[in-house]
């Protein structure tokens, strides 16, 4: 399970997704290639999620199980 995240660049309005970023930096549009600031996720809490849905497992659809 990878959590992806949303950062709109400030500059065109792109939606750039990227795994967690856990710490600070700069984020290169993949539309218009300026670089953007972006605030990290908190470690502790994607690791929460993960935990939480056994990696992923306990979100699957018990359907198709
Ligand atoms: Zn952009």
């Amino acid at each position: 399970m990878t959590i992806i995240f949303t950062y709109t660049c400030p500059f065109c309005g792109q939606e750039n997704h990227i795994p967690s970023p856990f710490s600070p930096g700069l984020l290169h549009c993949v539309s218009c290639m300026k670089a953007f600031p972006i605030i990290p996720v908190d470690e502790r809490t994607i690791r929460y999620i993960h935990l939480m849905l056994d990696n992923g497992r306990a979100a699957a659809d018990a359907d198709f199980i």
